[in-house]
């Protein structure tokens, strides 16, 4: 019989086929076959972690029995933008094991020699896959802006060089979507935060943006975006910000200049939602479509993830609505955990939220924090049915039909066409 068979490391981190053992995955607390028909070859451009103390749990055909291979680490992957892992790698920890990085881990195992991983492809556009962009080029065409004053431009440069952002590599390539970071604050405190990490935590993947610019700066740079593009999109609310609401009124005089000047291109927002007042006024100046960030549909658990100063979950409710209300294209960034997200619990929660809110689109993004921890912090013990997060996007797909489901953010000239 044909099974996925695991895949581990040594201490050498040399990776092996482990024959006789099944490959698992782990969802929450429990440790899952991972099916053939759940299986895709591994996406070219996904990272391949080793699991510093820990060892891989997977089923021993010879006595039928899950174990522990505590002479092996878990192999694990980092899945490229556009596909989202169905479990999380299955693994014990070592007493002495640290919180993991700010990464998503999807198990990985081996069928006759190919690599293979239990993910779905969400989106087929390939906006962030940054393979074939020669960085020779990059430079070149970061040199064109060598003797501008604009800050933000500097700042996306380096955003580009060295944090390898794939807008701001797309701002330079001139496709795709544009970044317009402002905010150097934000309102809330996610433990997953990839701009702010407090001391002792793992470190937070991108450098938070250190001023506040000027509309005339973020209006530079999304026209320059805008002007001979097709259906580009430049957006604010970046991995290296804070939250652009807390810069409301400098993002409307931006919007201002820009509308002045064109018409043309979708101007958006990625946004925690937590400030209803500010979010009207921004509908008002000219946003075109938001997306907001939730690891959960229910406040108790958002609460527990976001940490929220001066606002409350209601509040983010309150903004999707507005926003729907005012025409906006909206989509929600939900941050998949398997295990969490894929319940019943969770998932009754996320169709209340749609139909109240008629929300358009569905980002099913990777959360990125290390799974065992996150249960552990968020003080998650559900009971409620596994659904699995493929069987989750199937029968939303048949209750709300032209509900989108995706990866990446739409330029305006999608909204309305059919999927
Ligand atoms: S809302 Fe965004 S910027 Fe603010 S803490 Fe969360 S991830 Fe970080």
């Amino acid at each position: 019989m044909r099974y996925p068979v695991l895949l581990a490391a040594r201490k050498n981190k040399a990776i092996l086929e482990i024959p006789g053992f099944i490959a698992c995955g782990q969802s929450g607390e429990e440790v899952c076959f991972l099916k053939m028909e759940e299986l895709i070859p591994l996406p070219a451009s996904s990272k391949l972690f080793f699991l510093p103390n820990r060892h891989p749990v997977a089923f021993n055909t010879k006595n039928n029995s899950f174990e522990e291979l505590r002479d092996l680490y878990p192999v694990a992957a980092f899945l490229p933008p556009g596909y989202t892992g169905l479990y999380s790698a299955s693994y014990v920890e070592e007493g002495r094991a640290k919180t993991l990085p700010l990464f998503s881990y999807t198990p990985v195992a081996c069928i006759g020699a190919v690599y293979y991983v239990p993910a779905i492809r969400v989106d087929s556009r390939r906006i962030h896959d940054m393979e074939g962009v020669k960085r020779k080029k990059l430079q070149n065409k970061i040199l064109n802006f060598k003797n501008t004053r604009n800050r933000l431009i500097r700042h996306l440069a380096d955003c580009a060089l060295n944090n390898c952002c794939p807008n701001a590599v797309n701002f330079f390539l001139h496709k795709y979507e544009c970044p317009l970071p402002v905010s150097p604050d934000c309102n809330a405190r996610c433990i997953g935060c990839i701009s702010y990490q407090p001391e002792g935590s793992p470190p937070a993947s991108q450098s938070r943006l250190e001023f506040i610019p000027t509309p005339g700066e973020i209006a530079e740079i999304a026209l320059i975006h805008i002007r001979g593009l097709r259906n580009p999109v430049v957006s604010f609310g970046q991995g290296c910000e804070g939250e652009p609401l807390l810069q409301a009124e400098i993002i409307g005089k931006a919007i201002r200049i820009i509308r002045k000047k064109t018409k043309r291109g979708t101007i958006h927002m990625n946004t925690n939602a937590s400030l209803p007042e500010q979010m009207r006024f921004l509908c008002r100046e000219g946003l075109d479509s938001i997306r907001v960030s939730l690891n959960s549909t229910r406040g108790e658990f958002y609460q527990r993830y976001y940490s929220p100063r001066g606002y409350n979950f209601s509040d983010v409710i309150s903004s999707i609505i507005i926003a729907k209300e005012k025409g906006k294209f909206v989509s929600l960034n939900y941050l998949v955990m398997p295990g969490f997200t894929d319940r019943e619990d969770e998932f009754g929660a996320l169709r209340k939220l749609i139909k109240k809110s008629r929300l358009d689109m569905i980002q099913w993004r990777n959360l990125n924090y290390d799974p065992r921890r996150y249960f552990k912090r968020l003080n998650i013990c559900s009971e409620s049915p596994l659904l699995g997060i493929k069987m989750l996007i199937k029968n939303l797909r048949q209750e709300f039909p032209s509900l989108r489901h995706g990866y990446f953010n739409l330029p305006k000239e999608y909204f309305n066409t059919p999927k």
